[in-house]
């Protein structure tokens, strides 16, 4: 069987350019499971065109946004941190040659210069 598309979630395209289509499987193992399938397969069976289980497609369309998810959620961490940083290091640049009251005005300030940039 041709799995060479195992990890790539919901195939759009075989190997050989051609679209994939959706089948019904008639065999007795897999009465009425969908499967993709290169549309040019039937004509040429031995060239191993792409074959697909959709429920099988699915899970792993499922785990690769699964994965992204995580990839994104970690970035948008690592931003918020290093905002977090740079808002801090901004801060107590000002504050240790002002005087602690001063810190609420210099933040009004910060967000100002923010919303003219
Ligand atoms: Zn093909």
């Amino acid at each position: 069987m041709a799995n060479m598309n195992k990890n790539e979630g919901i195939p759009s395209r075989c190997w050989c350019g051609k679209w994939i289509v959706i089948y019904v499987s008639k065999t007795e193992e897999n009465p009425y499971r969908r499967f993709f399938r290169c549309e040019i397969s039937l004509q040429r069976n031995k060239e191993n065109h792409l074959f697909k289980w959709v429920d099988e497609a699915l899970v792993d369309e499922i785990q690769r946004m699964d994965e992204d998810q995580t990839r994104i959620t970690e970035e948008i961490e690592d931003l918020r941190s290093s905002m977090k940083k740079t808002v801090h290091e901004e801060v107590m640049k000002h504050t240790n040659s002002l005087d602690v009251g001063c810190v609420a005005s210099i933040l009004s300030i910060l967000c100002l210069c923010s919303k003219c940039d």
